[in-house]
């Protein structure tokens, strides 16, 4: 059984898992986050707090 891992922002394609001990060669989808963006989040959030405290 072989995991596909795609990133749930962008699509990209991260990598694949493969699961030994089963004879399903079905692939599955799961949704990770790619270090671009990872990082574009990260930044966000950065700049939202850096936001609310220009606020107060
Ligand atoms: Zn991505």
């Amino acid at each position: 059984m072989i995991y596909r891992i795609v990133c749930a922002w962008c699509g990209k394609d991260i990598g694949e898992k493969e699961f030994p001990g089963s004879n399903n060669t079905d692939e599955i989808i799961t949704h990770s986050i790619c270090e671009g963006c990872k990082a574009n989040t990260l930044a966000e959030i950065e700049l939202l707090k850096k936001g609310d405290e220009y606020e107060r």
